[in-house]
Parts: structure tokens; C-alpha cells; sequence
């Protein structure tokens, strides 16, 4: 009798969709030791400056890749070869670039784990190849960019890792940037390569820094960490922008849109954990490789640690009146880099489980007693769920489960005094990203 009620139960928990099974394995999964292992293998090849040596086997950013190249694949070897991994290059030159020594390949290592349902819809989660001493075009110093990037590239690995043992709906991609001090060269090769290819993006999860829990400030923090977004896409049409003064949407963005969602889903999995939205781009006047993504159009968030040092990034290795510089591997929390990993996997888990996001998504119900909604079906949805917010509040508040259908009128909610969006609902109940309404009907 017994044996028969508990999967009974279990059922009835995961069809429910409130959790899932597979996203507290995932969590489990991620290991700080493995983090730990791949910094110090990438802190070893002394510097990854993007124009540094490319012939060493030991040294230089050269064989930074392709030791990164050969984890993918023997990540690969341990999943049936479900990875597709390759370089994707472009070229830069000094000339027209300020920051660029000398001509040079900027490569980047790609690994895809093709999705079983939509295999053209991806979700990237990226980290940095590159490091850099004080001075950016300095080739030669060691710069071992412990915690700025060897932290995301390693986070990036590891979820490679852990993600390979399952099966998702849409594709995932992990991979390596290059360039991203000099000018975000990596990051804007790949996002033309997407493009190119017709990608459809669901959101690129950009791992800047996910290893210091100890701020320049004196604040030590090993739960709190940051989603970078920027408010509304960088190439929304003037048409756009006028609308919004009369419709809203100025903090409703797409890119903001996938933080929110990050940020539900680490409240819901990681309770421990505190997900800090900030309202912006990234850092004040600062830059990361989620915005070259951005510039195409594509959501795209950057996701690091709360608290930064400023001595410990971007620094030679040095002391100075007593103070300690340089990005050094003891500076680095592995278990805390071990968590944002965790945060990255869950979300890219989510994102691949779930359905597409309904498309044309109206609202209506201006001088009415009620908000009214219609949308276009999305194949492979189960339902769908309107959310909605006081125009004030950052998160999605209230929701309600309005099943398989494609209109829908909320009763006695007042379209005025609330920011509306609706998610598409999938069968193990993971939900899409919330769709801001794009039309407006009477
Ligand atoms: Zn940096």
C-alpha cells in the first residue's frame, strides 16, 4: 500500500507543476571542487590575454582554448557525443581599434547541446577566455583573471557538465568568449553568428564574475549576487518608443523580462540565495559581453557577484602600500561560484523544458471593468498564465492558471493600475519567459 502512494503523491506534486525533481538534482550536481580544478588549470596558462601567445601548450590564450575545446569534447565523449563543439572566429585588426596590439583571430569555443523538440531555439550561457593585466594591451605580464573570467568560464564547464546528463526540449548553448576586454569581440562575433544562422535566442545568461564574495567595500556576502538588465531592447523602432508613452513598458523589456525569470526562479529553487535585479545595462559606464547580444536585439542579462574588488581585477600582480593587487585564485570563493553555476543550470533547464513564448500577445479593456487578453497558441503548451503587477513592483505578483486557451478576461482587474504579461505553460509545468502585450485591442 505504501509503495503505491508515494509515487501516487509525486505525481500529483510535479503535474501540478509547483517543483521539479530534476532541477534540485541539477543543483546538487554542481561541484565546487571541479569549479576549483578549472580555474586553477586556466589561472596556470599565466596569461589569456586575447593577443597573448597562441603556439605555447602551456602558456597563452591559445592553449587556454583548446584546453577548453578538449574538456567540451570529453564532455562530450561521456554523453554519446551530445555536444557539438567547435571555434567560432573572427578577425581584428589594430588599425580602427584603440585597444587592439596587433592583428589577430578572436576565437571563441562553442558547444552546443542540441534541443530534442525546438533544436533552433537556443539558450547561451557564456564566460570569458580572456584576462588582462593593469594595461589591457599588455600581452605578456601574467594576468591569471582568477575570479574575472575564469570563474564564469569554469561556472560555464560545469554546467556543460551537469546538463549533459539530461535531455532538453531547446538547444543549450555553453561557451567560451574571447576579446571581451578589449572591446567585446567575442561576444559581437557570436551574436552575427547567431543571426546569421537564424538563431532563435531565448536569452544569453553572461557570466562576468561569479567567484568574490568579499567587497572593496569590507561587505562579505556569499548569498547575494546580480542580474544586469537592460530596461528595453537597444534596437526597439521609434515607433516603439512612442507607443510606450502611452502603453508602458519602460522597465518591460525582453531582456528584463529573462531576469525576472531568473529571479523567480532562484527565489523558488534557491530560497537560500538573493537575486539582486538591477535596473540597467551593466555596471555604471562599465561593459560585458550580453551586450553585443543586446545590440542584435537578442534578451540577454549579465549575472555576477554583488560585491566586487577593484584591487583584485584588472590589476598586475603586485603590493602597494600595503595593499594586495591582482586577480589571484585565492581570492576566489569556489563555493560560492559553485552556486551562481547552480543558478545559471537551473534557469538554462527551465528555459529548455518549457515551450515557446506565445506570440502576438494583445490587451485590451480600457474603460472597462476588466482586463482582457488575447494571444496566439504556442505549440507544445499545455496552458497558459497572465501575470500581473502594481506598475511599481519589479516582480510578477499575481498570477493566475488560465489553461489552454487563447483569450481570456480577468475579471474585475482594472488594466489601468497594472503591468500585465502572459507565459506559456508546458506539460511538466515549466513556464516561458512572461510576454509583455505587443498589441492593443478594443
Ligand atoms: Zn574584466
Amino acid at each position: 500500500m505504501k509503495k503505491l502512494i508515494i509515487p501516487l503523491l509525486l505525481f500529483t506534486c510535479i503535474s501540478l507543476g509547483q517543483t521539479s525533481q530534476k532541477i534540485y538534482d541539477i543543483i546538487d550536481s554542481v561541484s565546487a571542487k571541479r569549479i576549483e580544478k578549472d580555474i586553477q588549470t586556466l589561472v596556470n596558462f599565466g596569461t589569456r590575454n586575447t593577443f597573448s601567445d597562441t603556439i605555447s601548450n602551456t602558456r597563452g590564450i591559445g592553449a587556454a582554448r583548446r584546453w577548453i575545446k578538449s574538456e567540451f569534447e570529453s564532455i562530450s565523449k561521456n554523453c554519446n557525443n551530445c555536444l557539438d563543439v567547435f571555434y567560432q572566429k573572427d578577425f581584428v585588426t589594430k588599425e580602427g581599434n584603440r585597444r587592439v596590439p596587433h592583428d589577430a583571430w578572436v576565437v571563441n569555443v562553442v558547444a552546443i547541446q542540441k534541443g530534442t523538440k525546438y533544436p533552433n531555439r537556443y539558450i547561451i550561457m557564456s564566460g570569458d577566455i580572456d584576462s588582462r593585466a593593469s594595461d589591457t594591451m599588455d600581452f605578456t605580464t601574467d594576468a591569471p583573471g582568477a575570479n574575472d573570467n575564469a570563474s564564469g568560464m569554469a561556472g560555464t564547464i560545469e554546467a556543460a557538465r551537469v546538463l549533459s546528463n539530461y535531455q532538453f526540449e531547446s538547444s543549450i548553448v555553453y561557451v567560451g568568449l574571447s576579446g571581451e576586454e578589449q572591446g567585446l569581440f567575442g561576444g559581437s562575433g557570436l551574436a552575427k553568428y547567431a543571426k546569421e544562422n537564424n538563431w532563435d535566442v531565448i536569452g544569453v545568461l553572461n557570466n562576468d564574475m561569479i567567484g568574490n564574495i568579499k567587497g572593496v567595500d569590507g561587505v562579505i556576502d556569499n548569498r547575494t549576487f546580480r542580474i544586469f538588465s537592460e530596461p528595453v531592447p537597444a534596437n526597439e523602432t521609434e515607433r516603439e518608443r512612442q507607443l510606450r508613452r502611452f502603453y508602458g513598458g519602460e522597465v518591460d523589456g525582453i531582456s528584463r523580462q529573462l531576469a525576472r525569470y531568473v529571479h523567480k526562479t532562484v527565489k523558488t529553487y534557491m530560497p537560500e540565495m538573493n537575486p539582486m535585479m538591477v535596473y540597467r545595462l551593466d555596471r555604471f559606464g562599465r561593459g560585458g559581453h550580453h551586450r553585443p547580444f543586446n545590440d542584435l536585439g537578442f534578451p540577454g542579462i549579465r549575472i555576477m557577484e554583488a560585491h566586487e574588488n577593484y584591487n583584485q581585477q584588472h590589476q598586475d600582480i603586485r603590493e602597494e602600500n600595503g595593499i594586495k593587487y591582482g586577480d589571484v585564485i585565492e581570492h576566489v570563493n569556489f563555493e560560492y561560484a559553485k552556486k551562481l553555476t547552480a543558478v545559471n543550470a537551473i534557469n538554462m533547464a527551465s528555459l529548455a523544458s518549457a515551450p515557446p513564448a506565445p506570440k502576438n500577445v494583445a490587451i485590451g479593456g480600457i474603460v472597462e471593468p476588466s482586463a482582457k487578453f488575447k494571444w496566439d497558441k504556442v505549440e507544445g503548451a499545455v496552458g497558459y498564465k497572465i501575470y500581473w503587477r502594481y506598475t511599481t513592483s519589479p516582480t510578477w505578483d499575481y498570477s493566475r492558471y488560465v489553461g489552454d486557451v487563447s483569450e481570456f478576461t480577468l475579471e474585475g482587474i482594472v488594466i489601468d493600475n497594472f503591468f500585465f504579461g502572459i507565459a506559456a505553460i508546458g506539460k511538466d509545468g515549466f513556464e516561458s519567459p512572461v510576454v509583455f502585450p505587443n498589441k492593443v485591442f478594443r
